[in-house]
This record gives C-alpha cells, structure tokens and sequence, in this order.
C-alpha cells in the first residue's frame, strides 16, 4: 500500500499551509473578541487573496468557478483549512454552502443553477439547509413536521425549523418539507429553494450556543416558515426524494466534516505540546518534562494518526466504490473522529490550566464549537446502531455457517 502523495499536492498543501498560518490565524483574536461580525471585513480580505492564487472554492465545478479538485486532494486540504475555524470560510469551502453547492450543482435545474450556484461559488452569497425541527426528533427525520401543500402552480411551505447553521445573512434557503404525506415515510419529503427574504419565512433569533449566539456564517437560526409561497419551480430534485437528495449530501459532507475535525485536532495538540515546552514549573522544569503530560500528547498523537488513516481510506473507498458501498467505513470515521477531536481539544485545554479556558486561545472556541460534532450528521448512537447492524448483518440467519458449530 502506497501512502505517498504527489509532489505536486504536497507543493500545494505547504503552500496552502504557510498562506493558513500567515494570513489566517492572525485573524483568529479578532473572531474569539468580537464573533463572525468583527472579523468579515477582513476575511473578505484574506478571500480575495485566495482568489488571486487561484484556489478558490477547491472542491467545486470549474465550470462555475471552483477548482474542480478531486475528493482525495480536497480532503487533504481541508485538513489545512480545518487547523482554524477561519478557514474553509476563507477558501470558500465552508458548511452548509459546500453541501448545498453540491445539491445544486447534482439536482438543480438550469434555472436553479443559473439563479444561485454560479453566486454561491463565487462566494457572493451564502445559503443554509433547514431540516431539523425543535418539536420533531432529528434523529429520525421521518416525523418532520413542515409542510409544503401544493396551491395551484405554488407550494405553501408552514412550519418551524432551527439550527439552521448560517441563517443569518444567507440568501437561500434549502427547506427539506413534507409534500407527500400519504407516500411511505421515505417518500414524503423534498427539498425546496426558498429565497431567505421571502414573505413569511421569519429569522426568529440567533439560538444562544453554550453563551453566544453568534452572528453570520457562524450561527445557527430558528426560522418559521409563515405560509411561505414558492413557485413549484422551486423543488430541487423530484417530488418526494428529499430524503435521497439528503444522502447525497451526506456522504462527502461527512469526510469534509472529519478532515476539518483532524485538521483542528492536529492544531490543539501543537498547541499543547508548545505549552507543555515553554509553561515552566520550576527552576529545571518544564511541563513537558512531567510523564502524565507526555501521555497526553502521546495519546493524542496515537488516536489523531489512527483517526486520519481511517478518514483518508474512507475517503479512497468514496472515490473507488462511492458512498452508498462505504457506508460503514463514513459511519465509523463520524464517530471516532468527532470523538477525537474533542478528547484532544479537552487535553489541551487541561495542559493549558486557566489559559485554556479563557478566550486568549481557539482551544475554547473549538471546545463550545465543535461539541456539536457528536450530534449533527448523525449523533454517535446512531451511527454506532448503523456500525453494529452492518457488523450484525453476515451472521443475521439463524443457519448461518457460523453459528451452526456454536448449536452444536
Ligand atoms: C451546531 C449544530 C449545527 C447544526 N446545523 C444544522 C443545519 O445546518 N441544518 C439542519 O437541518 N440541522 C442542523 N443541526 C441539527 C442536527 O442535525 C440535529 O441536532 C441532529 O440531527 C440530532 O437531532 P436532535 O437534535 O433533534 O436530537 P434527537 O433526535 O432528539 O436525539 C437526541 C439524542 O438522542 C440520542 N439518540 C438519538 N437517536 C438514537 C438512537 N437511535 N439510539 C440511541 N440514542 C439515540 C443521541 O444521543 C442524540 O444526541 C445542527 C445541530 C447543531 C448542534
């Protein structure tokens, strides 16, 4: 098995690497000082660059402006881009436009793409994708509760939707709605366009997370949907197939979600092996002469290594198989690398003492942030049911060649 990668993407990924570190970070006190607001002005800034050395958008179509780059290749930048909250967004690959982009670009039709895509691309405009409900169980999407009732040549769109990440500011909106409710349960739900300044769609607030409710790109909305009308041009993909288009969403989202993980995985745990050199505890001591620190930054390294060996295979098995044949391979990542990421996050911040809890450092900003990784996309359990069931479905006949020994 050959773990090299070419001389040309690892020219890239330093490059990337060095432009990230130099142009990215700095901005970070801004963000952790003031929130999203306080430093769009010079994200803008830093976007521009990026345009100008031509990797905008690495992930998306050429044909609408993006670099067309591979799945491979993008996770591997993504993992430099994840080493900042800051910097999918100033690269233009950030959720959920990344995978909004690619409903678009897969299901739209030429209008749809001619009216968002080719904006959102570009970086003119955001979106956000509304699915799940306060009142409904995320977990299983099938009880949604928003309708979408066909009048005429319009659906009427009425319901309740939060955690909408970057509502605010978007300018569309993708609505997964119920249209069929008398099809069976999979059936039921499509994916509409909804402009965000429709009449009736209400941003209600910014949901307070773990003390801030943030603002722009990163916040996370409750909307209600009023009676919200739509011309029934607006439905993305067939009638019905909401939860189909969801999957595809999935697949790829979830392997940008673990790369970006590892990427802030990999900068907590250099944060803390520079803490663990420089914190002096005595006249001939330093933190990281102390054996239990040094198991903190060895189990780290330990499970960060396992844990991107597993994501790049997964990420391999997508481009050989897609991602319908690597399904346990997504499931298995989602959770061991969410898991990851927060139990390096948590050992950082410990080697930090006070420091790590203030807002002087991003260890506390990943820590409140990306909590959230172990629930969205699939919450650990369900993803651990989806393993076991996988795992369980070989021996699953009570005549099965390997338990038959066993009766004997
Ligand atoms: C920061 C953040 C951003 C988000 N962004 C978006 C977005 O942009 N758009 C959007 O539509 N949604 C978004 N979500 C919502 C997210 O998709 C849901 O929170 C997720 O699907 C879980 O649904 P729920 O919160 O209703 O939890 P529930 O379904 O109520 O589940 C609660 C808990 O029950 C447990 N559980 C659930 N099912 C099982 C099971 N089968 N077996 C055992 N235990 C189980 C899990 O521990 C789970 O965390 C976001 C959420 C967060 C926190």
């Amino acid at each position: 098995m050959d773990f090299s990668i070419s001389q040309d993407l690892q020219a890239r990924l330093t490059e990337l690497r060095e432009f990230v570190d130099s142009r990215v970070l700095p901005l970070e006190p801004k963000l952790l000082a003031g929130g999203f607001a306080a430093v769009e002005a010079d994200l803008e800034t830093v976007r521009n660059e990026v345009r100008g050395h031509g990797w905008w958008a690495p992930n998306h179509p050429k044909e609408w402006g993006g670099q067309g780059w591979d799945l491979l290749s993008h996770a591997l930048v993504l993992e430099v881009l994840g080493r900042t909250p800051l910097g999918l967004y100033s690269f233009g690959t950030q959720a959920p436009d990344a995978g909004n982009i690619e409903l678009l670009h897969m299901h739209g039709t030429p209008e749809h793409k001619e009216q968002w895509l080719g904006r959102m691309v570009r970086g003119e405009i955001r979106s956000c994708f509304a699915m799940t409900e306060p009142h409904t169980a995320g977990s299983n999407p099938v009880m949604l509760e928003t309708r979408a009732l066909r009048d005429g040549d319009d659906y009427v769109i009425s319901g309740r939707k939060w955690f909408a990440t970057g509502a605010d500011g978007a300018a569309l909106c993708i609505v997964m709605a119920v249209t069929n409710p008398d099809a069976p349960p999979y059936q039921r739900a499509s994916m509409i366009l909804v402009p965000k300044n429709a009449p009736g769609l209400v941003h209600v607030r910014n949901i307070s997370v773990m003390g801030h409710a943030g603002s722009g790109w990163i916040s996370h909305a409750e909307l209600e949907f009023q009676e919200v009308r739509v011309p029934v041009s607006s439905l993305l993909g067939p009638e019905g197939q909401g939860f189909v288009l969801a999957q595809h969403r999935l697949g790829p989202g979830r392997i940008h979600h673990c790369m970006r993980w590892l990427g802030a995985s990999g900068r907590a745990l250099d944060l803390m092996k520079a803490r663990a050199q420089s914190r002096v505890l005595g006249p001939d001591s330093v933190l990281a002469d102390k054996q239990l620190v040094q198991n903190h930054l060895a189990e780290s390294a330990i499970e960060l290594n396992a844990a991107r060996l597993a994501t790049l295979h997964a990420a391999w098995r997508i481009g050989h198989d897609g991602a319908k044949a690597a399904r346990l391979e997504i499931s298995l990542i989602k959770v061991q690398v969410a898991q990851t990421l927060q139990r390096i996050v948590d050992r950082a911040i410990q080697v930090h003492g006070a420091l790590g809890v203030t807002d002087d450092t991003v260890l506390s900003f990943l820590y409140r942030e990306e909590r959230a990784a172990r629930i969205y996309d699939g919450a650990d359990e369900v993803h651990l049911a989806s393993i076991a069931k996988q795992l369980l479905k070989p021996y699953s006949h009570s005549e099965s060649d390997v338990t038959q020994p066993l009766r004997k």
